[in-house]
């Protein structure tokens, strides 16, 4: 855990998030800069800096669980597509160094863009982070 980390003090409950999901080894949660409604994050509960630095069984984690969560965010908010991407260091626009997915609902005509200057509505958030995990606890990744 790195202090200074702000998805540690998530991790550490020092900070609040969105909670959407969790397992043993991830947690995710809304972005509050959500680039698209729903735009959720997939964490590692480790802290690692980026690709370079997690572990295979860490990286085929957060892809386990990102398959579940494009399924949520397809199923529940209907989206046409969802973008899964993620960035290894700052030269490749990361902003957060510690080792992240993001899932991003998609529909066509949006604006392809990753990061939001414009920080999401708390009471959008709450309902949305809450409308995502019951679908993802009542989901398995294969379904
Ligand atoms: P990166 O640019 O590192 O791939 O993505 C970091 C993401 O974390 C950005 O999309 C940014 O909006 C989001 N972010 C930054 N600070 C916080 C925070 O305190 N809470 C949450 N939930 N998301 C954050
Ligand atoms: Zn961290």
């Amino acid at each position: 855990m790195n202090d200074d980390c702000i998805f540690c003090q998530i991790l550490n409950e020092r900070a609040p998030c969105y909670a959407v999901h969790e397992t043993r080894y991830t947690k995710t949660f809304l972005d509050i800069f959500p680039a698209t409604p729903g735009h959720c994050l997939i964490v590692t509960k480790d802290h690692y800096q980026d690709i370079f630095e997690a572990t295979p069984d860490a990286i085929s984690m957060v892809g386990h669980v990102s398959t579940l969560i494009a399924h949520v965010v397809k199923e529940e908010l209907q989206s046409e597509g969802v973008g899964i991407f993620q960035l290894n260091g700052a030269a490749a626009g990361q902003t957060v160094f510690h080792y992240h997915m993001h899932v991003i609902p998609r529909n066509t005509g949006e604006d392809l863009t990753i990061h939001n200057r414009m920080p999401g509505d708390p009471a959008e958030l709450e309902a949305l982070a809450a409308r995502l995990s019951t679908r993802a606890y009542s989901m398995r990744v294969d379904d």
